[in-house]
């Protein structure tokens, strides 16, 4: 079954609405499953419409926006999908949408069931000098055209169930990294944008730019089509890898038409939330206006540099143990919300209940839960089901919250010490390459890493 925000909120009756309000006016805070289990699951199994028989026009981003209302992200489909077998971790392109179309389709149902507002197309790193980049894909079985077109086709149908935007999103270039300049760059940008165009997205994103120069070109080809657009970075509070503090890139980006900044990958949920702090800061100090959005990791990264988690020794293979649980989630989701950050969504190691752990802990302001939910009662009241009463003892949401989990590795440190090697745009290691990297090449930087 899925969900429909304007059918729930007809759906669920009037007299829960209200009861819900007054509960959270009465408490002045949100609500907790362990004080009004009967309301939430109450909540929960409200039968919901299909969406697809409504057939309303949805609101846009910045009508919703606008209006104060908070829109969910998705989370990050590369990992999620190279987990599943559908994306390849190294060069990290979004083929699947041709080769796998059914692995992409179901991760959207997901991220919709989990209240997730926005269907991005899978479009990362779907630009033809990235897609072709040493020896990924064969130009002769698809073309960046097709992975791109099948990408909206996609998130489109899904989109439609479920009363969600689609946003067609572009991202950082290896012609960018090359140093091949303004013109090259914004060419392959405009090449996605057509197909974007033709499919009729309802907004444009911008992400993943660890330089704000790249980000601001591509901002001003997506602003040229006339419709909304969405700039993110990937970068936390020391600001760009060519040294551009994090509030000025946020600036920057005002200046060259985004309409919502912020951040997405490379850091988790709590230095992103500093780097945004940064961001709003200067917007303010600036006169400038623009809603904030933030698609942090959910993956913990105390201990990364300015190059995030790809520096720490453990990316892409051995992240597991810093996975966030759904409960640091919901913390995000709270502390984002405080701090002015309406469209609130994940990047890298999001999975579907991390989105839905959003949804949970912003439904009261929301006025509604996600469709997932029916499967998850909040902070987990579900345990009152459970045969073993220690594990009934944890159905309350100071055992969760409270909880340091373990990593089950008596022998792993904490932290790690990330790399630095200190490599961005220009240098010689960083440029595009037709041809597959070859054990020659590869050997100086083996020892490079020792
Ligand atoms: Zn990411």
């Amino acid at each position: 079954m899925l969900i429909n925000r304007t059918a729930v909120h007809t759906t669920i009756s009037s007299f829960m609405m209200h009861l819900f309000g007054l509960v959270l006016a009465l408490s002045g805070r949100r609500a907790s499953a362990t004080r009004f289990p009967l309301l939430i699951r109450a909540i929960c199994t409200t039968p919901v419409m299909d969406q697809s028989k409504t057939g309303g026009k949805s609101k846009g981003i910045l009508e919703r926006l606008n209006a104060g209302e908070i829109v969910v992200g998705d989370g990050g489909f590369v990992f999620a999908l190279e987990k599943r077998g559908y994306v390849k971790a190294g060069p990290w392109t979004p083929e699947a949408t041709v080769e796998n179309p059914e692995a992409v389709r179901q991760l959207h149902r997901e991220f919709l069931r989990a209240g997730a507002d926005v269907m991005q197309t899978f479009t990362f790193y779907a630009s033809d000098d990235k897609l072709q980049n040493r020896g990924n894909i064969d130009p002769k079985k698809m073309t960046g055209y097709n992975v791109n077109n099948e990408a909206c086709l996609i998130a489109r149908e899904v989109a439609n169930e479920g009363g969600a935007l689609v946003a067609g999103g572009v991202s950082q270039t290896p012609t960018y990294l090359s140093g091949k300049g303004k013109e090259f760059t914004q060419k392959e940008f405009q090449k996605q944008m057509s197909v974007f165009m033709e499919n009729k997205v309802d907004f444009l994103i911008a992400e993943y730019f660890e330089h704000v120069e790249e980000a601001e070109w591509a901002t001003e080809v997506c602003k040229a089509t006339g419709l909304p657009v969405a700039t993110t970075l990937c970068i936390g509070p020391d600001g760009d890898l060519h040294g551009v503090s994090t509030g000025e890139c946020a600036v920057r980006l005002v200046k060259a038409g985004a309409d919502i900044v912020g951040l997405n990958c490379h850091f988790d949920p709590t230095t992103t939330l500093a780097a945004i702090r940064e961001m709003k800061n200067a917007l303010d100090g600036a006169g400038l206006k623009a809603h904030l959005m933030t698609q942090p990791l959910g993956y913990l990264t105390p201990d990364a540099n300015k190059q995030g988690f790809i520096d720490l020794p453990e990316f892409p293979f051995s992240l597991e143990p810093r996975v966030c649980t759904r409960w640091e989630i919901q913390e995000y989701a709270r502390e984002a919300y405080k701090l002015g950050v309406r469209f609130i969504g994940g990047c890298c190691g999001f999975e579907p209940y991390h989105t839905r752990a959003i949804s949970e802990e912003l439904a009261p302001e929301r006025g509604f839960l996600p469709a997932g939910s029916e499967k998850h009662a909040p902070w987990g009241d579900g345990l009152r089901l459970h045969t073993k009463p220690w594990v009934r003892a944890r159905a309350r949401r100071s055992y969760w919250e409270n909880l340091k989990p373990s990593s089950g590795r008596p022998f792993s440190a904490s932290l790690s010490k990330p790399d630095s090697w200190g490599v961005t745009a220009g240098d010689q290691e960083l440029k595009q390459k037709s041809d597959a990297t070859t054990d020659d090449e590869l050997k100086p930087l083996f020892s490079h890493s020792k």
